[in-house]
């Protein structure tokens, strides 16, 4: 059994972009220490990781204010310096930083490696 409904296409060019529960993802392999879960859209032959599906990214908040609130809290700015800075709602920048001890670091590089 996997939980596979809860993640969809993250290609935006796919037919089944943002489509859950669609039966087109499966499982194509492991990555990382944590053994997070490479998936692949059959529809469009993309593969991504997990994480991309999850709440973590479904923030609708672009990659580059991701990152400059990643920067901002690993240069040690506060959660209210960092809404200032970045110019997002202090609650987003909660979340982040609730991650940014352990995850931040694989977030960013995902990102990165992420983007065009
Ligand atoms: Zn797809």
């Amino acid at each position: 059994m996997h939980d596979l409904q809860r993640f969809c296409c993250q290609n935006a060019d796919c037919a089944d972009y943002g489509k859950r529960s669609h039966g087109n993802l499966t499982i194509c392999g492991h990555y990382g220490p944590r053994q997070q879960r490479l998936l692949y859209c059959r529809t469009c032959k993309a593969r991504f990781s997990e994480r991309k599906g999850t709440p973590l990214f479904d923030t609708r908040l672009p990659a580059d204010q991701v990152r400059a609130v990643l920067n901002h809290l690993a240069e040690g700015c506060g959660v209210r310096q960092t809404s200032r800075l970045v110019g997002v709602s202090k609650d987003t920048v909660a979340r982040y930083s609730l991650l940014a001890g352990e995850h931040a670091r694989q977030l960013h590089d995902e990102l990165v490696a992420f983007s065009p």
